[in-house]
């Protein structure tokens, strides 16, 4: 696999194209190439699949996924200042590294990418979590990606396995579970990151299931998940009232009680209420 292990350590690249972290990117680099390598193994055997990874910055991640022997890593960049120190990376790998210049959020990538597909990345917060909501909620299932292995803030990745009854129990928490099995990898301190960053973090993989969990649309999930959630004290058929007129009938028929509020209820039961708020 020839070159990439000649290629100079991740202070040098960023000393070299003055890559200096940006607040506004979101930018807390991971530079320890041991470190990143692990962030990789997490993702599953690479060796057959094609990996997208969003947010390669000075690419000690996108090195991690090719020394791991991904198949082709399409890596999609929106500071256009890593990309003297990627298309290094691109010259020692020929023909297994993409990079796309641009925001995440609005560009498609499948055009790019031949399944079987993985998803990894280190990417900010905000960013993270809309891309982890937009992966887990397309109308069909499956999706075009086997796994996501994401970094996200401890506090996120709580929000993504917790369970019923818990604080951290949410919309995140259901549209994940629902779908993909969620497990916490590896936690990793603020000082494994360049600048450190306030709060430790947390690698997530989400392995799709081949079918959701239970039966229920989407978009309705997503709505009512929401809905409910968004005003986690007060008893559904408050929170819900907005909904349909008739909310108090359809939390009955899906076995649920008007009086419970949103954190008792199981993914079941909320895929159970999608249902009926779905009936005409
Ligand atoms: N993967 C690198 C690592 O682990 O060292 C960098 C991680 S840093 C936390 C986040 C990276 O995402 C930065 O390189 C930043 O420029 C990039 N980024 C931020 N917002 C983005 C977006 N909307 N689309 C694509 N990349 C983005």
């Amino acid at each position: 696999m020839g070159t990439i292990d000649n290629l100079p350590p991740l202070r040098e690249v960023i000393r070299t194209h003055d890559l200096q972290a940006r607040k506004s990117m979101g930018q807390n680099f991971l530079l320890d190439l041991n470190l990143t390598a692990k962030i990789a193994r997490q993702a599953g055997d690479l060796t057959k699949c094609d990996v997208l990874e969003i947010g390669p910055g000075p690419g000690g991640l996108t090195r991690g996924l090719l020394s791991e022997g991904a198949r082709h890593v399409l890596a999609i960049e929106k500071d256009a200042r890593c990309l003297p120190a990627l298309a290094e990376i691109v010259a020692a790998c020929p023909g297994r590294l993409t990079v796309l210049e641009g925001d995440a959020l609005d560009i498609d990538p499948l055009a790019h990418l031949t399944p079987p597909i993985r998803v990894a990345a280190n990417l900010p917060y905000n960013v993270g979590t809309e891309l982890l909501v937009r992966w887990l909620t397309p109308q069909d299932w499956p999706p075009f990606w086997l796994s996501l292995t994401l970094m996200f803030q401890r506090e996120v990745a709580e929000r993504i396995v917790a369970q019923p009854g818990s604080k951290t129990y949410g919309r995140l928490a259901i549209l994940a579970q629902w779908r993909a099995d969620a497990r916490i990898v590896l936690q990793l301190p603020p000082e494994a990151f360049t600048p450190p960053p306030k709060v430790s973090s947390s690698v997530v993989h989400l392995q799709a299931l081949p079918k959701p969990r239970f039966k229920a649309d989407a978009t309705v999930l997503s709505r009512v998940v929401a809905a409910a959630f968004n005003q986690r004290r007060k008893m559904l058929r408050a929170a819900l009232k907005g909904l349909a007129p008739d909310i108090e009938d359809r939390l009955i028929a899906a076995g649920l009680k008007p009086t419970d509020r949103a954190e008792q209820i199981p993914l079941e039961g909320f895929c159970a209420l999608a249902r009926s708020m779905a009936q005409t």
